[in-house]
Protein backbone atom coordinates (compact mmCIF):
# COMPACT_ATOMS: atom_id res chain seq x y z
CA UNK A 1 0.00 0.00 0.00
CA UNK A 2 1.82 3.22 -0.99
CA UNK A 3 1.70 6.28 1.84
CA UNK A 4 -1.12 8.90 0.67
CA UNK A 5 -0.64 12.43 1.71
CA UNK A 6 -3.34 14.78 0.78
CA UNK A 7 -2.93 18.22 0.22
CA UNK A 8 -6.02 19.90 1.60
CA UNK A 9 -6.06 22.64 -0.32
CA UNK A 10 -4.58 20.76 -3.58
CA UNK A 11 -7.11 20.42 -6.39
CA UNK A 12 -9.41 23.72 -5.97
CA UNK A 13 -11.64 23.63 -8.49
CA UNK A 14 -14.13 25.79 -8.29
CA UNK A 15 -14.29 28.98 -9.90
CA UNK A 16 -12.89 32.18 -8.41
CA UNK A 17 -12.27 35.35 -10.24
CA UNK A 18 -8.66 35.98 -10.92
CA UNK A 19 -6.53 38.46 -13.02
CA UNK A 20 -4.75 36.50 -15.40
CA UNK A 21 -0.83 38.26 -14.81
CA UNK A 22 1.02 39.14 -18.22
CA UNK A 23 2.61 36.01 -19.20
CA UNK A 24 2.06 33.76 -22.76
CA UNK A 25 2.76 36.10 -25.61
CA UNK A 26 1.86 39.57 -26.25
CA UNK A 27 -1.18 40.34 -27.63
CA UNK A 28 -2.97 37.01 -26.59
CA UNK A 29 -6.64 36.80 -25.06
CA UNK A 30 -7.76 34.30 -22.50
CA UNK A 31 -10.72 32.64 -22.30
CA UNK A 32 -13.60 33.26 -19.75
CA UNK A 33 -12.91 31.54 -16.96
CA UNK A 34 -15.05 28.30 -16.75
CA UNK A 35 -15.64 25.66 -14.03
CA UNK A 36 -13.34 22.54 -14.40
CA UNK A 37 -13.58 19.51 -12.47
CA UNK A 38 -10.20 18.18 -10.58
CA UNK A 39 -8.29 15.73 -12.46
CA UNK A 40 -8.47 12.11 -10.94
CA UNK A 41 -4.88 11.03 -9.89
CA UNK A 42 -3.71 7.87 -10.29
CA UNK A 43 -0.38 5.86 -8.93
CA UNK A 44 1.03 6.47 -12.26
CA UNK A 45 0.09 9.82 -14.29
CA UNK A 46 0.42 10.61 -17.85
CA UNK A 47 0.39 14.01 -19.94
CA UNK A 48 1.11 13.76 -23.25
CA UNK A 49 1.52 15.94 -26.17
CA UNK A 50 1.12 14.97 -29.76
CA UNK A 51 1.59 17.13 -33.57
CA UNK A 52 2.66 19.92 -31.79
CA UNK A 53 3.90 21.28 -35.44
CA UNK A 54 5.88 24.08 -34.05
CA UNK A 55 3.04 26.08 -32.45
CA UNK A 56 5.24 26.79 -29.12
CA UNK A 57 3.67 30.25 -29.24
CA UNK A 58 0.73 28.87 -28.31
CA UNK A 59 -2.57 30.25 -30.49
CA UNK A 60 -2.19 34.08 -30.14
CA UNK A 61 -5.79 34.42 -32.25
CA UNK A 62 -7.66 31.64 -30.17
CA UNK A 63 -8.24 32.10 -26.38
CA UNK A 64 -9.21 28.85 -25.56
CA UNK A 65 -5.19 27.43 -26.29
CA UNK A 66 -3.64 30.64 -25.69
CA UNK A 67 -0.77 29.51 -23.55
CA UNK A 68 2.57 29.23 -24.90
CA UNK A 69 5.59 26.45 -24.24
CA UNK A 70 6.20 28.57 -21.51
CA UNK A 71 3.02 28.36 -19.52
CA UNK A 72 3.23 24.87 -19.85
CA UNK A 73 6.53 24.56 -18.43
CA UNK A 74 5.34 26.19 -15.57
CA UNK A 75 2.43 24.10 -15.13
CA UNK A 76 4.39 20.90 -15.69
CA UNK A 77 6.57 22.27 -12.59
CA UNK A 78 4.04 22.60 -10.65
CA UNK A 79 2.16 19.58 -11.44
CA UNK A 80 5.39 17.52 -10.30
CA UNK A 81 5.24 19.68 -7.50
CA UNK A 82 1.52 17.91 -7.24
CA UNK A 83 2.88 14.41 -7.88
CA UNK A 84 6.34 14.34 -5.24
CA UNK A 85 3.72 15.98 -2.51
CA UNK A 86 0.65 13.33 -3.22
CA UNK A 87 3.81 10.66 -3.63
CA UNK A 88 2.23 9.41 -7.33
CA UNK A 89 4.73 8.88 -10.12
CA UNK A 90 4.06 11.39 -13.34
CA UNK A 91 5.39 11.24 -17.01
CA UNK A 92 5.59 13.86 -19.79
CA UNK A 93 5.29 12.77 -22.76
CA UNK A 94 5.21 13.19 -26.70
CA UNK A 95 4.05 11.63 -29.89
CA UNK A 96 5.68 13.79 -32.51
CA UNK A 97 5.28 15.55 -35.44
CA UNK A 98 7.13 18.93 -34.37
CA UNK A 99 7.06 20.96 -37.98
CA UNK A 100 5.34 21.51 -40.56
CA UNK A 101 2.78 23.99 -39.80
CA UNK A 102 3.96 27.27 -37.65
CA UNK A 103 6.64 29.94 -38.55
CA UNK A 104 8.28 29.23 -35.57
CA UNK A 105 9.61 25.70 -36.78
CA UNK A 106 9.44 26.50 -41.00
CA UNK A 107 10.77 29.74 -41.10
CA UNK A 108 14.24 28.41 -40.75
CA UNK A 109 16.67 27.07 -43.18
CA UNK A 110 16.02 23.69 -41.88
CA UNK A 111 12.53 22.85 -40.23
CA UNK A 112 12.91 23.07 -36.67
CA UNK A 113 16.22 24.40 -36.18
CA UNK A 114 15.20 26.99 -34.03
CA UNK A 115 11.58 25.75 -32.20
CA UNK A 116 13.53 22.16 -31.66
CA UNK A 117 15.91 23.78 -28.93
CA UNK A 118 12.96 25.38 -27.87
CA UNK A 119 11.19 22.19 -27.02
CA UNK A 120 13.67 20.62 -25.32
CA UNK A 121 13.30 22.94 -22.71
CA UNK A 122 10.71 20.85 -21.96
CA UNK A 123 11.69 18.18 -19.33
CA UNK A 124 9.87 14.98 -21.69
CA UNK A 125 10.32 11.47 -20.19
CA UNK A 126 9.50 9.77 -23.20
CA UNK A 127 9.20 10.98 -26.90
CA UNK A 128 8.43 9.34 -30.60
CA UNK A 129 9.44 10.16 -33.51
CA UNK A 130 6.72 11.61 -36.45
CA UNK A 131 6.45 11.48 -39.93
CA UNK A 132 7.31 15.09 -40.64
CA UNK A 133 10.85 14.79 -38.52
CA UNK A 134 11.17 12.56 -41.99
CA UNK A 135 10.18 14.11 -45.45
CA UNK A 136 13.33 15.94 -45.81
CA UNK A 137 16.81 14.51 -45.72
CA UNK A 138 17.79 17.87 -43.91
CA UNK A 139 15.28 17.46 -41.58
CA UNK A 140 16.17 14.09 -40.60
CA UNK A 141 19.41 14.38 -40.20
CA UNK A 142 19.21 17.91 -37.67
CA UNK A 143 16.53 15.11 -35.60
CA UNK A 144 19.59 12.52 -35.98
CA UNK A 145 22.19 14.37 -35.10
CA UNK A 146 21.01 17.51 -33.12
CA UNK A 147 17.79 16.67 -31.42
CA UNK A 148 17.39 12.93 -30.71
CA UNK A 149 21.23 12.73 -28.76
CA UNK A 150 20.18 15.83 -26.64
CA UNK A 151 17.19 13.16 -24.92
CA UNK A 152 19.31 10.22 -24.87
CA UNK A 153 17.04 7.03 -23.70
CA UNK A 154 13.87 8.69 -23.75
CA UNK A 155 14.12 9.09 -27.65
CA UNK A 156 12.10 6.32 -28.94
CA UNK A 157 12.27 4.55 -32.35
CA UNK A 158 11.51 0.93 -32.30
CA UNK A 159 10.98 0.52 -35.76
CA UNK A 160 12.39 4.13 -37.53
CA UNK A 161 15.96 3.49 -38.50
CA UNK A 162 18.64 6.64 -40.24
CA UNK A 163 20.69 5.59 -42.76
CA UNK A 164 24.04 7.66 -41.74
CA UNK A 165 25.89 8.33 -44.65
CA UNK A 166 29.23 8.67 -42.27
CA UNK A 167 29.11 5.29 -41.32
CA UNK A 168 27.32 4.04 -43.89
CA UNK A 169 25.09 1.94 -41.06
CA UNK A 170 21.76 2.22 -40.53
CA UNK A 171 20.76 2.77 -37.00
CA UNK A 172 17.44 3.16 -35.13
CA UNK A 173 17.42 7.34 -34.11
CA UNK A 174 17.05 7.18 -30.96
CA UNK A 175 16.49 4.09 -28.62
CA UNK A 176 14.61 0.71 -29.26
CA UNK A 177 13.13 0.57 -26.12
CA UNK A 178 14.00 2.14 -22.66
CA UNK A 179 13.03 0.48 -19.10
CA UNK A 180 13.56 2.79 -16.11
CA UNK A 181 12.14 3.19 -12.48
CA UNK A 182 10.09 6.73 -11.51
CA UNK A 183 10.07 7.81 -8.21
CA UNK A 184 7.65 6.42 -6.46
CA UNK A 185 8.51 2.99 -7.59
CA UNK A 186 6.43 2.11 -11.06
CA UNK A 187 8.73 0.10 -12.69
CA UNK A 188 8.07 0.97 -16.81
CA UNK A 189 9.09 -0.72 -19.97
CA UNK A 190 8.73 1.97 -23.05
CA UNK A 191 8.91 1.69 -26.83
CA UNK A 192 8.22 4.02 -29.64
CA UNK A 193 6.54 3.36 -33.06
CA UNK A 194 5.34 5.30 -36.29
CA UNK A 195 2.97 4.07 -38.43
CA UNK A 196 3.85 1.92 -41.66
CA UNK A 197 4.62 5.28 -43.00
CA UNK A 198 6.26 4.95 -46.75
CA UNK A 199 6.99 8.20 -47.83
CA UNK A 200 10.31 9.52 -45.49
CA UNK A 201 13.49 10.45 -47.61
CA UNK A 202 15.88 8.06 -48.66
CA UNK A 203 17.92 8.43 -45.35
CA UNK A 204 14.95 6.90 -43.74
CA UNK A 205 14.07 3.67 -42.93
CA UNK A 206 10.56 2.25 -41.20
CA UNK A 207 10.03 -0.85 -40.45
CA UNK A 208 6.71 -2.59 -40.32
CA UNK A 209 5.43 -2.67 -36.35
CA UNK A 210 4.33 -6.38 -37.24
CA UNK A 211 7.86 -7.41 -37.88
CA UNK A 212 9.41 -5.20 -35.52
CA UNK A 213 7.43 -7.00 -32.42
CA UNK A 214 9.12 -10.52 -33.96
CA UNK A 215 12.45 -9.37 -33.92
CA UNK A 216 14.82 -11.12 -30.84
CA UNK A 217 15.49 -7.73 -29.19
CA UNK A 218 11.52 -6.80 -28.73
CA UNK A 219 10.71 -10.73 -27.36
CA UNK A 220 13.50 -10.31 -25.05
CA UNK A 221 12.65 -6.90 -23.63
CA UNK A 222 9.20 -8.40 -22.91
CA UNK A 223 11.09 -10.65 -20.29
CA UNK A 224 12.16 -7.59 -18.08
CA UNK A 225 10.23 -7.52 -14.60
CA UNK A 226 8.19 -4.29 -14.88
CA UNK A 227 5.13 -2.93 -13.73
CA UNK A 228 3.67 -1.31 -17.04
CA UNK A 229 4.09 -1.26 -20.52
CA UNK A 230 4.51 2.41 -22.10
CA UNK A 231 3.85 3.08 -25.86
CA UNK A 232 4.54 6.24 -27.37
CA UNK A 233 3.85 6.19 -31.20
CA UNK A 234 3.03 8.42 -33.75
CA UNK A 235 0.34 6.59 -34.89
CA UNK A 236 -3.15 6.71 -34.45
CA UNK A 237 -4.29 4.79 -31.29
CA UNK A 238 -7.02 2.40 -33.36
CA UNK A 239 -4.89 1.93 -36.36
CA UNK A 240 -3.67 -1.60 -36.79
CA UNK A 241 0.31 -0.52 -35.93
CA UNK A 242 -0.91 0.37 -32.29
CA UNK A 243 -3.06 -2.94 -31.78
CA UNK A 244 -0.36 -5.02 -33.24
CA UNK A 245 2.05 -3.68 -30.40
CA UNK A 246 -0.29 -4.18 -27.56
CA UNK A 247 -1.44 -7.28 -28.91
CA UNK A 248 2.46 -8.67 -28.95
CA UNK A 249 3.14 -7.51 -25.17
CA UNK A 250 -0.43 -8.98 -24.06
CA UNK A 251 0.60 -12.75 -25.90
CA UNK A 252 3.48 -12.56 -23.22
CA UNK A 253 2.02 -10.83 -20.00
CA UNK A 254 -1.92 -11.64 -20.52
CA UNK A 255 -2.15 -8.89 -17.75
CA UNK A 256 -0.24 -6.38 -17.17
CA UNK A 257 -1.22 -2.45 -17.96
CA UNK A 258 -0.33 -1.82 -21.39
CA UNK A 259 -0.72 2.23 -21.99
CA UNK A 260 -0.64 4.11 -25.29
CA UNK A 261 0.02 7.12 -26.54
CA UNK A 262 -0.54 8.08 -30.40
CA UNK A 263 -0.76 10.49 -32.44
CA UNK A 264 -0.90 11.81 -36.20
CA UNK A 265 -4.83 12.16 -36.97
CA UNK A 266 -4.94 15.64 -34.97
CA UNK A 267 -7.72 14.27 -32.66
CA UNK A 268 -8.31 14.09 -29.41
CA UNK A 269 -9.15 9.90 -28.58
CA UNK A 270 -9.40 7.57 -25.99
CA UNK A 271 -9.67 4.06 -26.41
CA UNK A 272 -9.68 0.97 -24.36
CA UNK A 273 -8.27 -2.30 -26.22
CA UNK A 274 -9.21 -5.20 -23.67
CA UNK A 275 -9.75 -3.37 -20.57
CA UNK A 276 -5.97 -3.62 -19.34
CA UNK A 277 -4.84 -1.74 -22.11
CA UNK A 278 -5.88 1.42 -22.77
CA UNK A 279 -4.82 4.36 -25.31
CA UNK A 280 -5.27 8.29 -25.77
CA UNK A 281 -4.26 10.87 -28.37
CA UNK A 282 -3.39 14.34 -27.24
CA UNK A 283 -5.19 16.33 -30.59
CA UNK A 284 -3.32 18.70 -32.21
CA UNK A 285 -0.95 22.14 -32.39
CA UNK A 286 -1.04 22.50 -28.94
CA UNK A 287 -4.74 22.88 -28.79
CA UNK A 288 -4.59 19.65 -26.21
CA UNK A 289 -2.81 18.30 -23.05
CA UNK A 290 -3.90 14.31 -22.71
CA UNK A 291 -3.97 13.34 -19.34
CA UNK A 292 -4.77 9.85 -18.27
CA UNK A 293 -4.32 8.19 -15.03
CA UNK A 294 -4.29 4.38 -13.91
CA UNK A 295 -4.68 3.19 -10.49
CA UNK A 296 -3.87 -0.23 -9.04
CA UNK A 297 -1.28 -1.18 -11.48
CA UNK A 298 -1.06 -4.92 -10.77
CA UNK A 299 -4.63 -6.04 -10.14
CA UNK A 300 -7.82 -4.38 -10.57
CA UNK A 301 -6.90 -1.65 -13.00
CA UNK A 302 -8.87 2.04 -13.75
CA UNK A 303 -8.22 4.41 -15.69
CA UNK A 304 -9.04 7.84 -16.12
CA UNK A 305 -8.75 9.78 -19.07
CA UNK A 306 -9.18 13.99 -19.97
CA UNK A 307 -8.34 16.55 -22.93
CA UNK A 308 -7.05 19.95 -21.33
CA UNK A 309 -7.99 23.42 -23.46
CA UNK A 310 -4.32 24.62 -23.34
CA UNK A 311 -4.81 28.02 -21.70
CA UNK A 312 -3.33 29.62 -18.39
CA UNK A 313 -7.22 28.99 -16.55
CA UNK A 314 -7.07 25.20 -17.49
CA UNK A 315 -2.93 25.27 -16.28
CA UNK A 316 -4.03 27.17 -13.23
CA UNK A 317 -6.64 25.25 -12.03
CA UNK A 318 -5.42 22.08 -12.33
CA UNK A 319 -1.83 22.55 -10.93
CA UNK A 320 -1.58 25.27 -8.35
CA UNK A 321 -2.01 23.72 -5.11
CA UNK A 322 -3.61 27.01 -3.67
CA UNK A 323 -5.35 29.70 -6.27
CA UNK A 324 -3.40 32.28 -4.87
CA UNK A 325 0.16 30.58 -5.53
CA UNK A 326 2.68 31.97 -8.00
CA UNK A 327 1.79 30.16 -11.12
CA UNK A 328 4.71 31.42 -13.36
CA UNK A 329 8.05 30.18 -13.11
CA UNK A 330 11.85 31.43 -14.06
CA UNK A 331 12.11 28.94 -16.58
CA UNK A 332 8.13 29.46 -18.11
CA UNK A 333 8.81 33.27 -18.47
CA UNK A 334 12.59 32.36 -19.92
CA UNK A 335 11.08 30.24 -22.07
CA UNK A 336 7.65 32.83 -22.73
CA UNK A 337 10.66 35.33 -23.87
CA UNK A 338 12.92 33.10 -25.76
CA UNK A 339 9.91 32.32 -27.92
CA UNK A 340 8.46 36.15 -28.20
CA UNK A 341 12.21 36.89 -29.24
CA UNK A 342 12.57 34.30 -32.00
CA UNK A 343 9.22 34.89 -33.20
CA UNK A 344 10.44 38.39 -33.72
CA UNK A 345 13.75 37.56 -35.15
CA UNK A 346 12.07 35.68 -37.67
CA UNK A 347 9.71 38.75 -38.51
CA UNK A 348 6.97 36.26 -37.97
CA UNK A 349 4.41 39.20 -36.10
CA UNK A 350 5.10 41.61 -39.67
CA UNK A 351 1.39 42.36 -40.43
CA UNK A 352 1.05 41.84 -44.21
CA UNK A 353 -2.65 43.09 -44.77
CA UNK A 354 -6.24 42.45 -42.91
CA UNK A 355 -8.41 39.59 -43.48
CA UNK A 356 -11.77 40.97 -44.06
CA UNK A 357 -13.54 37.98 -42.03
CA UNK A 358 -12.50 34.77 -40.92
CA UNK A 359 -12.05 31.83 -43.37
CA UNK A 360 -12.91 28.34 -42.17
CA UNK A 361 -10.90 25.26 -43.34
CA UNK A 362 -13.83 22.60 -42.11
CA UNK A 363 -16.72 24.63 -41.35
CA UNK A 364 -18.40 24.78 -43.90
CA UNK A 365 -18.82 23.46 -47.69
CA UNK A 366 -15.91 24.48 -50.20
CA UNK A 367 -18.72 26.23 -51.71
CA UNK A 368 -19.80 28.89 -49.11
CA UNK A 369 -18.32 31.91 -48.61
CA UNK A 370 -16.84 31.56 -45.32
CA UNK A 371 -15.15 28.34 -46.72
CA UNK A 372 -11.04 28.66 -46.41
CA UNK A 373 -10.93 26.64 -49.81
CA UNK A 374 -13.73 28.84 -51.52
CA UNK A 375 -11.24 31.92 -50.95
CA UNK A 376 -7.99 29.82 -52.11
CA UNK A 377 -10.13 28.17 -55.57
CA UNK A 378 -11.77 31.90 -56.49
CA UNK A 379 -9.13 34.62 -55.38
CA UNK A 380 -5.63 33.48 -54.65
CA UNK A 381 -4.80 30.96 -57.24
CA UNK A 382 -6.31 33.19 -60.16
CA UNK A 383 -4.33 36.35 -58.39
CA UNK A 384 -1.04 34.92 -57.05
CA UNK A 385 -0.81 31.55 -59.30
CA UNK A 386 -2.03 32.16 -62.63
CA UNK A 387 0.45 33.28 -65.09
CA UNK A 388 -0.49 36.50 -67.08
CA UNK A 389 2.47 36.20 -69.33
CA UNK A 390 0.49 32.92 -70.62
CA UNK A 391 -1.45 33.29 -74.01
CA UNK A 392 -4.35 30.79 -72.56
CA UNK A 393 -6.46 30.85 -69.86
CA UNK A 394 -5.67 28.34 -67.40
CA UNK A 395 -7.28 25.97 -64.90
CA UNK A 396 -5.15 25.76 -61.62
CA UNK A 397 -5.51 22.53 -59.23
CA UNK A 398 -4.25 21.90 -55.80
CA UNK A 399 -4.97 19.14 -52.79
CA UNK A 400 -6.91 21.06 -50.38
CA UNK A 401 -5.00 18.73 -47.65
CA UNK A 402 -1.81 21.23 -48.73
CA UNK A 403 -3.97 24.09 -46.70
CA UNK A 404 -3.91 23.64 -42.69
CA UNK A 405 -5.47 26.04 -40.56
CA UNK A 406 -8.19 28.69 -40.62
CA UNK A 407 -7.56 32.26 -40.95
CA UNK A 408 -9.06 34.83 -38.76
CA UNK A 409 -10.82 37.88 -39.26
CA UNK A 410 -7.69 40.68 -38.88
CA UNK A 411 -4.32 40.97 -38.96
CA UNK A 412 -2.68 38.60 -41.18
CA UNK A 413 0.64 37.89 -40.28
CA UNK A 414 3.86 36.56 -41.55
CA UNK A 415 3.36 33.55 -39.49
CA UNK A 416 -0.23 32.57 -40.66
CA UNK A 417 1.52 31.91 -43.98
CA UNK A 418 3.24 28.85 -42.29
CA UNK A 419 -0.28 28.26 -40.25
CA UNK A 420 -2.53 28.40 -43.15
CA UNK A 421 -0.18 27.36 -46.35
CA UNK A 422 3.50 25.55 -44.89
CA UNK A 423 4.57 23.77 -47.28
CA UNK A 424 6.52 24.72 -50.36
CA UNK A 425 4.99 22.96 -53.28
CA UNK A 426 5.78 24.81 -56.81
CA UNK A 427 3.35 24.03 -60.18
CA UNK A 428 3.36 22.55 -62.83
CA UNK A 429 1.43 22.80 -66.22
CA UNK A 430 0.27 21.25 -69.68
CA UNK A 431 -1.73 22.79 -72.52
CA UNK A 432 -5.02 20.72 -73.38
CA UNK A 433 -8.07 21.10 -75.19
CA UNK A 434 -11.01 22.35 -72.89
CA UNK A 435 -12.83 19.04 -73.31
CA UNK A 436 -10.16 17.42 -71.76
CA UNK A 437 -9.09 20.34 -69.07
CA UNK A 438 -12.37 20.46 -67.92
CA UNK A 439 -12.79 16.77 -66.26
CA UNK A 440 -9.28 16.38 -64.85
CA UNK A 441 -10.15 18.04 -61.63
CA UNK A 442 -12.92 15.49 -61.31
CA UNK A 443 -10.66 12.70 -62.60
CA UNK A 444 -8.37 13.35 -60.00
CA UNK A 445 -10.90 13.29 -57.33
CA UNK A 446 -12.20 9.58 -58.38
CA UNK A 447 -8.04 8.68 -58.05
CA UNK A 448 -6.92 6.86 -55.14
CA UNK A 449 -6.33 9.81 -52.30
CA UNK A 450 -2.54 10.56 -51.88
CA UNK A 451 -1.83 12.67 -48.70
CA UNK A 452 1.49 14.44 -47.99
CA UNK A 453 0.30 14.87 -44.56
CA UNK A 454 -1.61 13.62 -41.71
CA UNK A 455 -5.98 14.03 -42.72
CA UNK A 456 -7.01 17.39 -41.63
CA UNK A 457 -9.55 15.73 -39.35
CA UNK A 458 -9.87 18.81 -37.42
CA UNK A 459 -12.78 18.39 -34.62
CA UNK A 460 -15.41 15.90 -35.31
CA UNK A 461 -18.87 17.29 -35.09
CA UNK A 462 -20.68 15.49 -32.22
CA UNK A 463 -22.68 16.23 -29.25
CA UNK A 464 -25.58 18.73 -29.30
CA UNK A 465 -25.08 22.30 -30.38
CA UNK A 466 -25.53 24.67 -27.25
CA UNK A 467 -25.42 28.44 -27.91
CA UNK A 468 -24.43 29.68 -24.31
CA UNK A 469 -21.17 27.82 -24.69
CA UNK A 470 -17.72 28.94 -26.77
CA UNK A 471 -16.97 26.52 -29.75
CA UNK A 472 -14.42 23.93 -29.47
CA UNK A 473 -13.70 20.24 -29.02
CA UNK A 474 -16.74 17.64 -28.32
CA UNK A 475 -15.12 14.72 -28.23
CA UNK A 476 -17.08 11.24 -28.21
CA UNK A 477 -14.00 8.46 -27.19
CA UNK A 478 -14.68 4.57 -25.66
CA UNK A 479 -15.85 6.11 -22.49
CA UNK A 480 -18.58 8.02 -24.75
CA UNK A 481 -18.57 12.28 -23.58
CA UNK A 482 -17.03 13.61 -21.03
CA UNK A 483 -13.49 13.42 -21.47
CA UNK A 484 -13.23 17.04 -22.46
CA UNK A 485 -12.26 19.13 -19.33
CA UNK A 486 -13.69 22.31 -21.08
CA UNK A 487 -17.80 22.47 -21.73
CA UNK A 488 -18.23 23.90 -25.22
CA UNK A 489 -20.83 24.05 -28.17
CA UNK A 490 -19.32 21.48 -31.21
CA UNK A 491 -17.54 22.90 -33.90
CA UNK A 492 -19.46 21.12 -37.45
CA UNK A 493 -17.23 19.32 -39.24
CA UNK A 494 -17.38 19.62 -43.27
CA UNK A 495 -15.54 17.50 -44.92
CA UNK A 496 -14.15 18.44 -48.44
CA UNK A 497 -12.97 17.08 -51.70
CA UNK A 498 -9.44 16.07 -52.04
CA UNK A 499 -8.59 18.21 -55.03
CA UNK A 500 -10.32 21.54 -55.66
CA UNK A 501 -9.10 24.24 -58.23
CA UNK A 502 -9.72 27.56 -59.46
CA UNK A 503 -12.98 28.08 -61.84
CA UNK A 504 -12.64 26.41 -65.37
CA UNK A 505 -12.54 29.53 -68.06
CA UNK A 506 -16.30 29.90 -69.28
CA UNK A 507 -17.19 30.60 -72.55
CA UNK A 508 -14.84 28.31 -74.54
CA UNK A 509 -15.52 25.67 -77.08
CA UNK A 510 -13.97 21.94 -76.94
CA UNK A 511 -10.96 22.25 -78.77
CA UNK A 512 -9.79 25.59 -77.38
CA UNK A 513 -6.47 25.58 -75.34
CA UNK A 514 -6.70 25.62 -71.60
CA UNK A 515 -3.14 25.78 -69.67
CA UNK A 516 -3.48 23.19 -66.71
CA UNK A 517 -1.41 23.88 -63.89
CA UNK A 518 -1.60 21.47 -60.82
CA UNK A 519 1.37 20.81 -57.78
CA UNK A 520 4.54 19.29 -58.53
CA UNK A 521 3.40 16.90 -55.39
CA UNK A 522 0.76 14.86 -57.38
CA UNK A 523 2.29 15.23 -60.95
CA UNK A 524 2.51 11.21 -60.69
CA UNK A 525 -1.29 11.22 -60.36
CA UNK A 526 -2.25 13.91 -63.18
CA UNK A 527 0.19 11.86 -66.17
CA UNK A 528 -1.65 8.71 -66.29
CA UNK A 529 -5.61 11.16 -66.24
CA UNK A 530 -4.32 13.12 -68.95
CA UNK A 531 -3.61 9.65 -70.73
CA UNK A 532 -6.89 8.29 -70.06
CA UNK A 533 -9.17 11.91 -70.80
CA UNK A 534 -7.03 11.98 -74.34
CA UNK A 535 -4.95 8.85 -75.44
CA UNK A 536 -3.99 9.92 -78.57
CA UNK A 537 -1.48 12.94 -77.23
CA UNK A 538 1.52 12.70 -75.15
CA UNK A 539 1.80 15.67 -72.37
CA UNK A 540 4.98 16.92 -71.05
CA UNK A 541 4.74 18.82 -68.08
CA UNK A 542 6.73 21.92 -67.48
CA UNK A 543 7.47 24.32 -64.16
CA UNK A 544 4.25 26.66 -64.20
CA UNK A 545 4.89 30.51 -62.57
CA UNK A 546 8.12 29.78 -61.50
CA UNK A 547 8.90 30.76 -58.23
CA UNK A 548 5.43 30.24 -56.58
CA UNK A 549 4.73 27.74 -54.41
CA UNK A 550 1.66 27.08 -51.78
CA UNK A 551 3.65 28.93 -49.35
CA UNK A 552 4.03 32.11 -51.15
CA UNK A 553 0.88 32.28 -52.75
CA UNK A 554 -0.91 33.45 -49.61
CA UNK A 555 1.98 36.86 -48.76
CA UNK A 556 1.64 37.68 -52.43
CA UNK A 557 -2.38 37.65 -52.21
CA UNK A 558 -2.39 38.97 -48.89
CA UNK A 559 -0.16 42.21 -49.81
CA UNK A 560 -1.67 42.32 -53.05
CA UNK A 561 -5.47 43.24 -51.82
CA UNK A 562 -5.79 43.06 -48.10
CA UNK A 563 -3.41 45.20 -47.23
CA UNK A 564 -5.17 48.63 -48.11
CA UNK A 565 -7.48 47.31 -45.92
CA UNK A 566 -8.53 49.25 -42.41
CA UNK A 567 -10.69 46.47 -40.60
CA UNK A 568 -7.16 45.44 -38.68
ZN1 LIG B 1 0.73 15.78 -37.43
Amino acid sequence: MRLLILLPLLAVATAHVEHFEKRSQPGVSHPDPANLRPLEWGELNVISTTDTHGWLAGHVKENSYSADFGDFASFLSHMREQAYYRRKDLLVVDSGDLHDGNGLADATPVNGQISNPIFQKINYDALAIGNHEMYENDVAENVFRNFAPKWGKKYLTSNVFFKDSHSNKTVPFGNLYNKFRMRFGTRVMSYGFLYNFKGGANNTVVEPANVTVTLPWFQKSLKEDVDVYLVVGHVPVRWSEAQTVVKAIRAVHPSKPILVFGGHLHIRDFTSYDGRAYGLSAGRFMETLGWMSSNCIGKNLTVSRRYLDTNVHTYKTHSLAHPRQRFDTWRGRKISSEVTKQRKALGLTKVLGCAPQDYYLNRYPYTDSRSLLNLVVNDILPFSVTDKKRPYPSVIIINSGSQRFDVFKGEFTVDDTYIVSPFYNDFVYTTVPYKVAKNVLNALNKAPFQKRADDPFGIPALGDNNSTLTPGYVTKDDYGYGGDDWPHSAIPYVPTPNYVSSPLPSGLADGDLVDVAWLTYFSNLVGPILKTLDPANNYTFQTYNAGITTNNMWPIFVQGKWSNSTTC
